[in-house]
């Protein structure tokens, strides 16, 4: 059907029915969970009573906006959690995990990472790098500490345990406990929510009290339950990935304990105004709708990068995960071994995309990130990654980090095209 289409070799077509025959008991399981949590979502939305009303949003200040606090409580109850925020006002998912992160924590506070080093964009948050002077958590007298991940990328309980015994949990100079879900840019698996359970009553078990944050970016969905369902006080995540369905144009969220979530708020608008304001204007339908869908986008995203791992793993390059292993987030990473690769994967992924599918992406140094990093980004929201979208920075071994998925058939489509470009640089 797809050579109806799009040019597809002999030889691929040839692999793309064995890849999808191998496929198929994982889609089932992915279509298990997916019906789980669509049953989960509707749940959530009869139980607040959603109504008309709430999708229609405010101008100018936002006060008494019933949409956007109905949202909140919808998606603070699908997850398990106490209160959420849940709106357009963060600007990216970096934004919201700045605002909890400067929410939670004060001068003399220590943050300590628990799952190695942070996603790039973090690290200038933190004071990693990036320039003394621009307001980073450590020129605000925080300060940082990191637990590796053991050798083989996992969480190293013992190591935690050790760095978190006798630590304060709260008031002035406390540790809070930082977990990143997903893989991010670096080669390790994604955490399962039981993982993150076992971290969580490591730290509260040593730390009674003790903040335990998640950047749960990537993860939404892809399990029955989140993050706050297992133990941890507060999760963070950003719209234009799993939870916006693809259709919220923007926004993020912060979910988790109710004094958190009110300390958040006062550090997203101004203190003392709080969760108080913000008006929603046209886009609160969007958001409703995003995240009404998303359980089944996200399952989209994941048969696309279960289909993706035995696609380029039967290639011949090395694949992570796994394609039968398990998922904990939609990200695939595939080592490109040679910038050249990189490039030729992310314009394969761009021409068979819905917009801008005929432009060629460049290598570029983008705000935030430490090397050039090349994206293949054909989305209808701009920077979109729940959508069929590859980036990767242009440093050893070049790996491609790819996600997303709107539509699964359609993104077949899109990674064969970048499989086939792939095999014509080589002939
Ligand atoms: C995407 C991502 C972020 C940052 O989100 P942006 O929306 O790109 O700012 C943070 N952490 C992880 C693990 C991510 O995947």
């Amino acid at each position: 059907m797809i050579r109806d289409f799009f040019d597809v070799s002999d030889e691929l077509l040839a692999l793309d029915a064995q890849v999808l025959a191998d496929c198929a008991p994982l889609f089932a399981s992915i279509d298990e969970t997916r019906n789980y949590n669509q049953l989960k979502m509707l749940k959530a939305f009869t139980e607040c009573k959603v109504s008309a009303t709430h999708l229609v949003g405010t101008t100018g200040y936002g006060y008494d906006d019933a949409g956007r606090e109905k949202l909140g409580e919808v998606f603070a109850r699908l997850v398990g959690a106490e209160d959420a925020l849940y709106r357009p006002h963060f600007l990216s998912g970096t934004h919201a995990l700045t605002v909890a992160l400067f929410g939670v924590l004060r001068t003399g506070d220590t943050l300590c990472s628990v799952t190695g080093r942070p996603y790039d964009t973090l690290c200038s948050v933190i004071g990693l790098t990036g320039e003394k002077g621009c307001g980073s958590l450590a020129d605000f007298g925080v300060n940082y500490s990191q637990v590796d991940l053991n050798a083989a990328g996992e969480p190293d309980l013992a190591a935690i345990e050790a760095a978190l015994t006798g630590k304060k949990s709260t008031g002035e100079g406390k540790t809070i406990c930082y977990i990143q879900r997903s893989r991010g840019y670096a080669d390790r698996p994604a955490l399962s929510p039981e993982t993150i359970g076992a971290i969580a009553e490591i730290a509260h078990r040593v730390a009674p009290g003790m903040i335990v944050m998640v950047d749960n970016c990537y993860g939404e969905f892809t399990q029955k339950v989140e993050p706050t369902q297992m133990g941890a006080d507060v999760i963070i995540g950003s719209l234009i990935k799993n939870p916006g369905g693809g259709i919220a144009p923007t926004g993020g969220y912060i979910a988790g304990r109710h004094d958190l979530v009110e300390l958040c708020a006062q550090r997203l608008t101004a203190p003392g105004t709080g969760r108080e304001i913000g008006c929603t204007q046209d886009v609160l339908r969007q958001m409703y709708l995003g995240l009404y869908f998303a359980p089944g986008v996200t399952a989209e995203a994941l048969k696309t990068a279960v289909y993706a791992q035995r696609l380029f793993a039967k290639m011949g390059f090395r694949v992570t995960p796994a394609y039968d292993a398990p998922h904990n987030d939609i990200v695939t990473s595939v080592e490109c071994r040679t910038g050249e690769a990189l490039v030729a994967l992310c314009a394969g992924i761009q021409a068979g995309s819905p917009v801008d599918s005929y432009v060629a992406p460049e290598p570029w140094l983008m705000p935030g990130y430490e090397n050039e990093v090349v994206m293949a980004a054909g989305a209808f929201t701009m920077g979109s990654s729940i959508e069929l979208s590859c980036d990767g920075p242009l440093r050893d071994p070049y790996s491609a980090y790819m996600q997303g998925g709107l539509n699964f058939t359609a993104s077949r489509a899109g990674l064969l095209l970048a499989a086939q470009k792939i095999m014509n640089g080589k002939n």
